[in-house]
């Protein structure tokens, strides 16, 4: 397995909640190696293209809005946006971080010990991980201008 980059996004919950240092950690623990990092003011029109693949599905609006930081007060829509690289790191950080579903994610994961669903059936879970090499291209373009972005240099 080749070295990947995969695009990281600390969620409005995680960042509310002061866990933006612990996830750090464990995806650094992981073996994961930081490749980009910035703080993003999420328009309306980023988080949108961010989930274009759940457009239609009923819980999309509220998405958009929790990526925004308006379900956690997060003034000025600010995101922690980080690019990691490394083995397998796509699925490596979708282990790290554990299921959608925090109530179904293994306890030893970012999700299963500090995500929630809320009473209004809203589902906080700290971080976005892409899962897919193609969707970590399309998200890393997103998010991020290559100047931005340490390449791995070929050897
Ligand atoms: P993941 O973030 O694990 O890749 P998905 O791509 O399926 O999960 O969904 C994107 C995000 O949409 C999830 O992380 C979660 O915040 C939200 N979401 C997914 N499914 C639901 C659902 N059934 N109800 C509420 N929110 C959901
Ligand atoms: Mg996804």
């Amino acid at each position: 397995m080749a070295s990947q980059q995969t695009l990281i996004l600390i969620k409005p919950d995680a960042a509310k909640r002061r866990l933006t240092g612990l996830v750090i950690d464990r995806l650094d623990a992981a073996g994961l190696t930081l490749a980009g990092a910035k703080m993003v003011s999420v328009s309306e029109k980023l988080a949108k293209e961010h989930y274009k693949e759940h457009e239609g599905k009923h819980f999309y609006a509220d998405l958009v809005r929790y990526i925004r930081g308006e379900h956690h007060a997060i003034p000025d829509q600010r995101v922690l946006a980080l690019v990691y690289e490394g083995e397998d790191a796509i699925a490596l950080a979708r282990k790290v971080a554990g299921a959608t579903n925090p109530e179904k994610a293994d306890p030893s994961t970012l999700r299963g010990s500090f995500g929630r669903v809320t009473t209004t059936g809203q589902i906080e879970n700290l971080l976005h991980a892409s899962d897919s090499p193609a969707s970590a291209e399309r998200e890393i373009n997103l998010w991020f201008s290559p100047s931005e972005i340490i390449r791995p240099v070929a050897k």
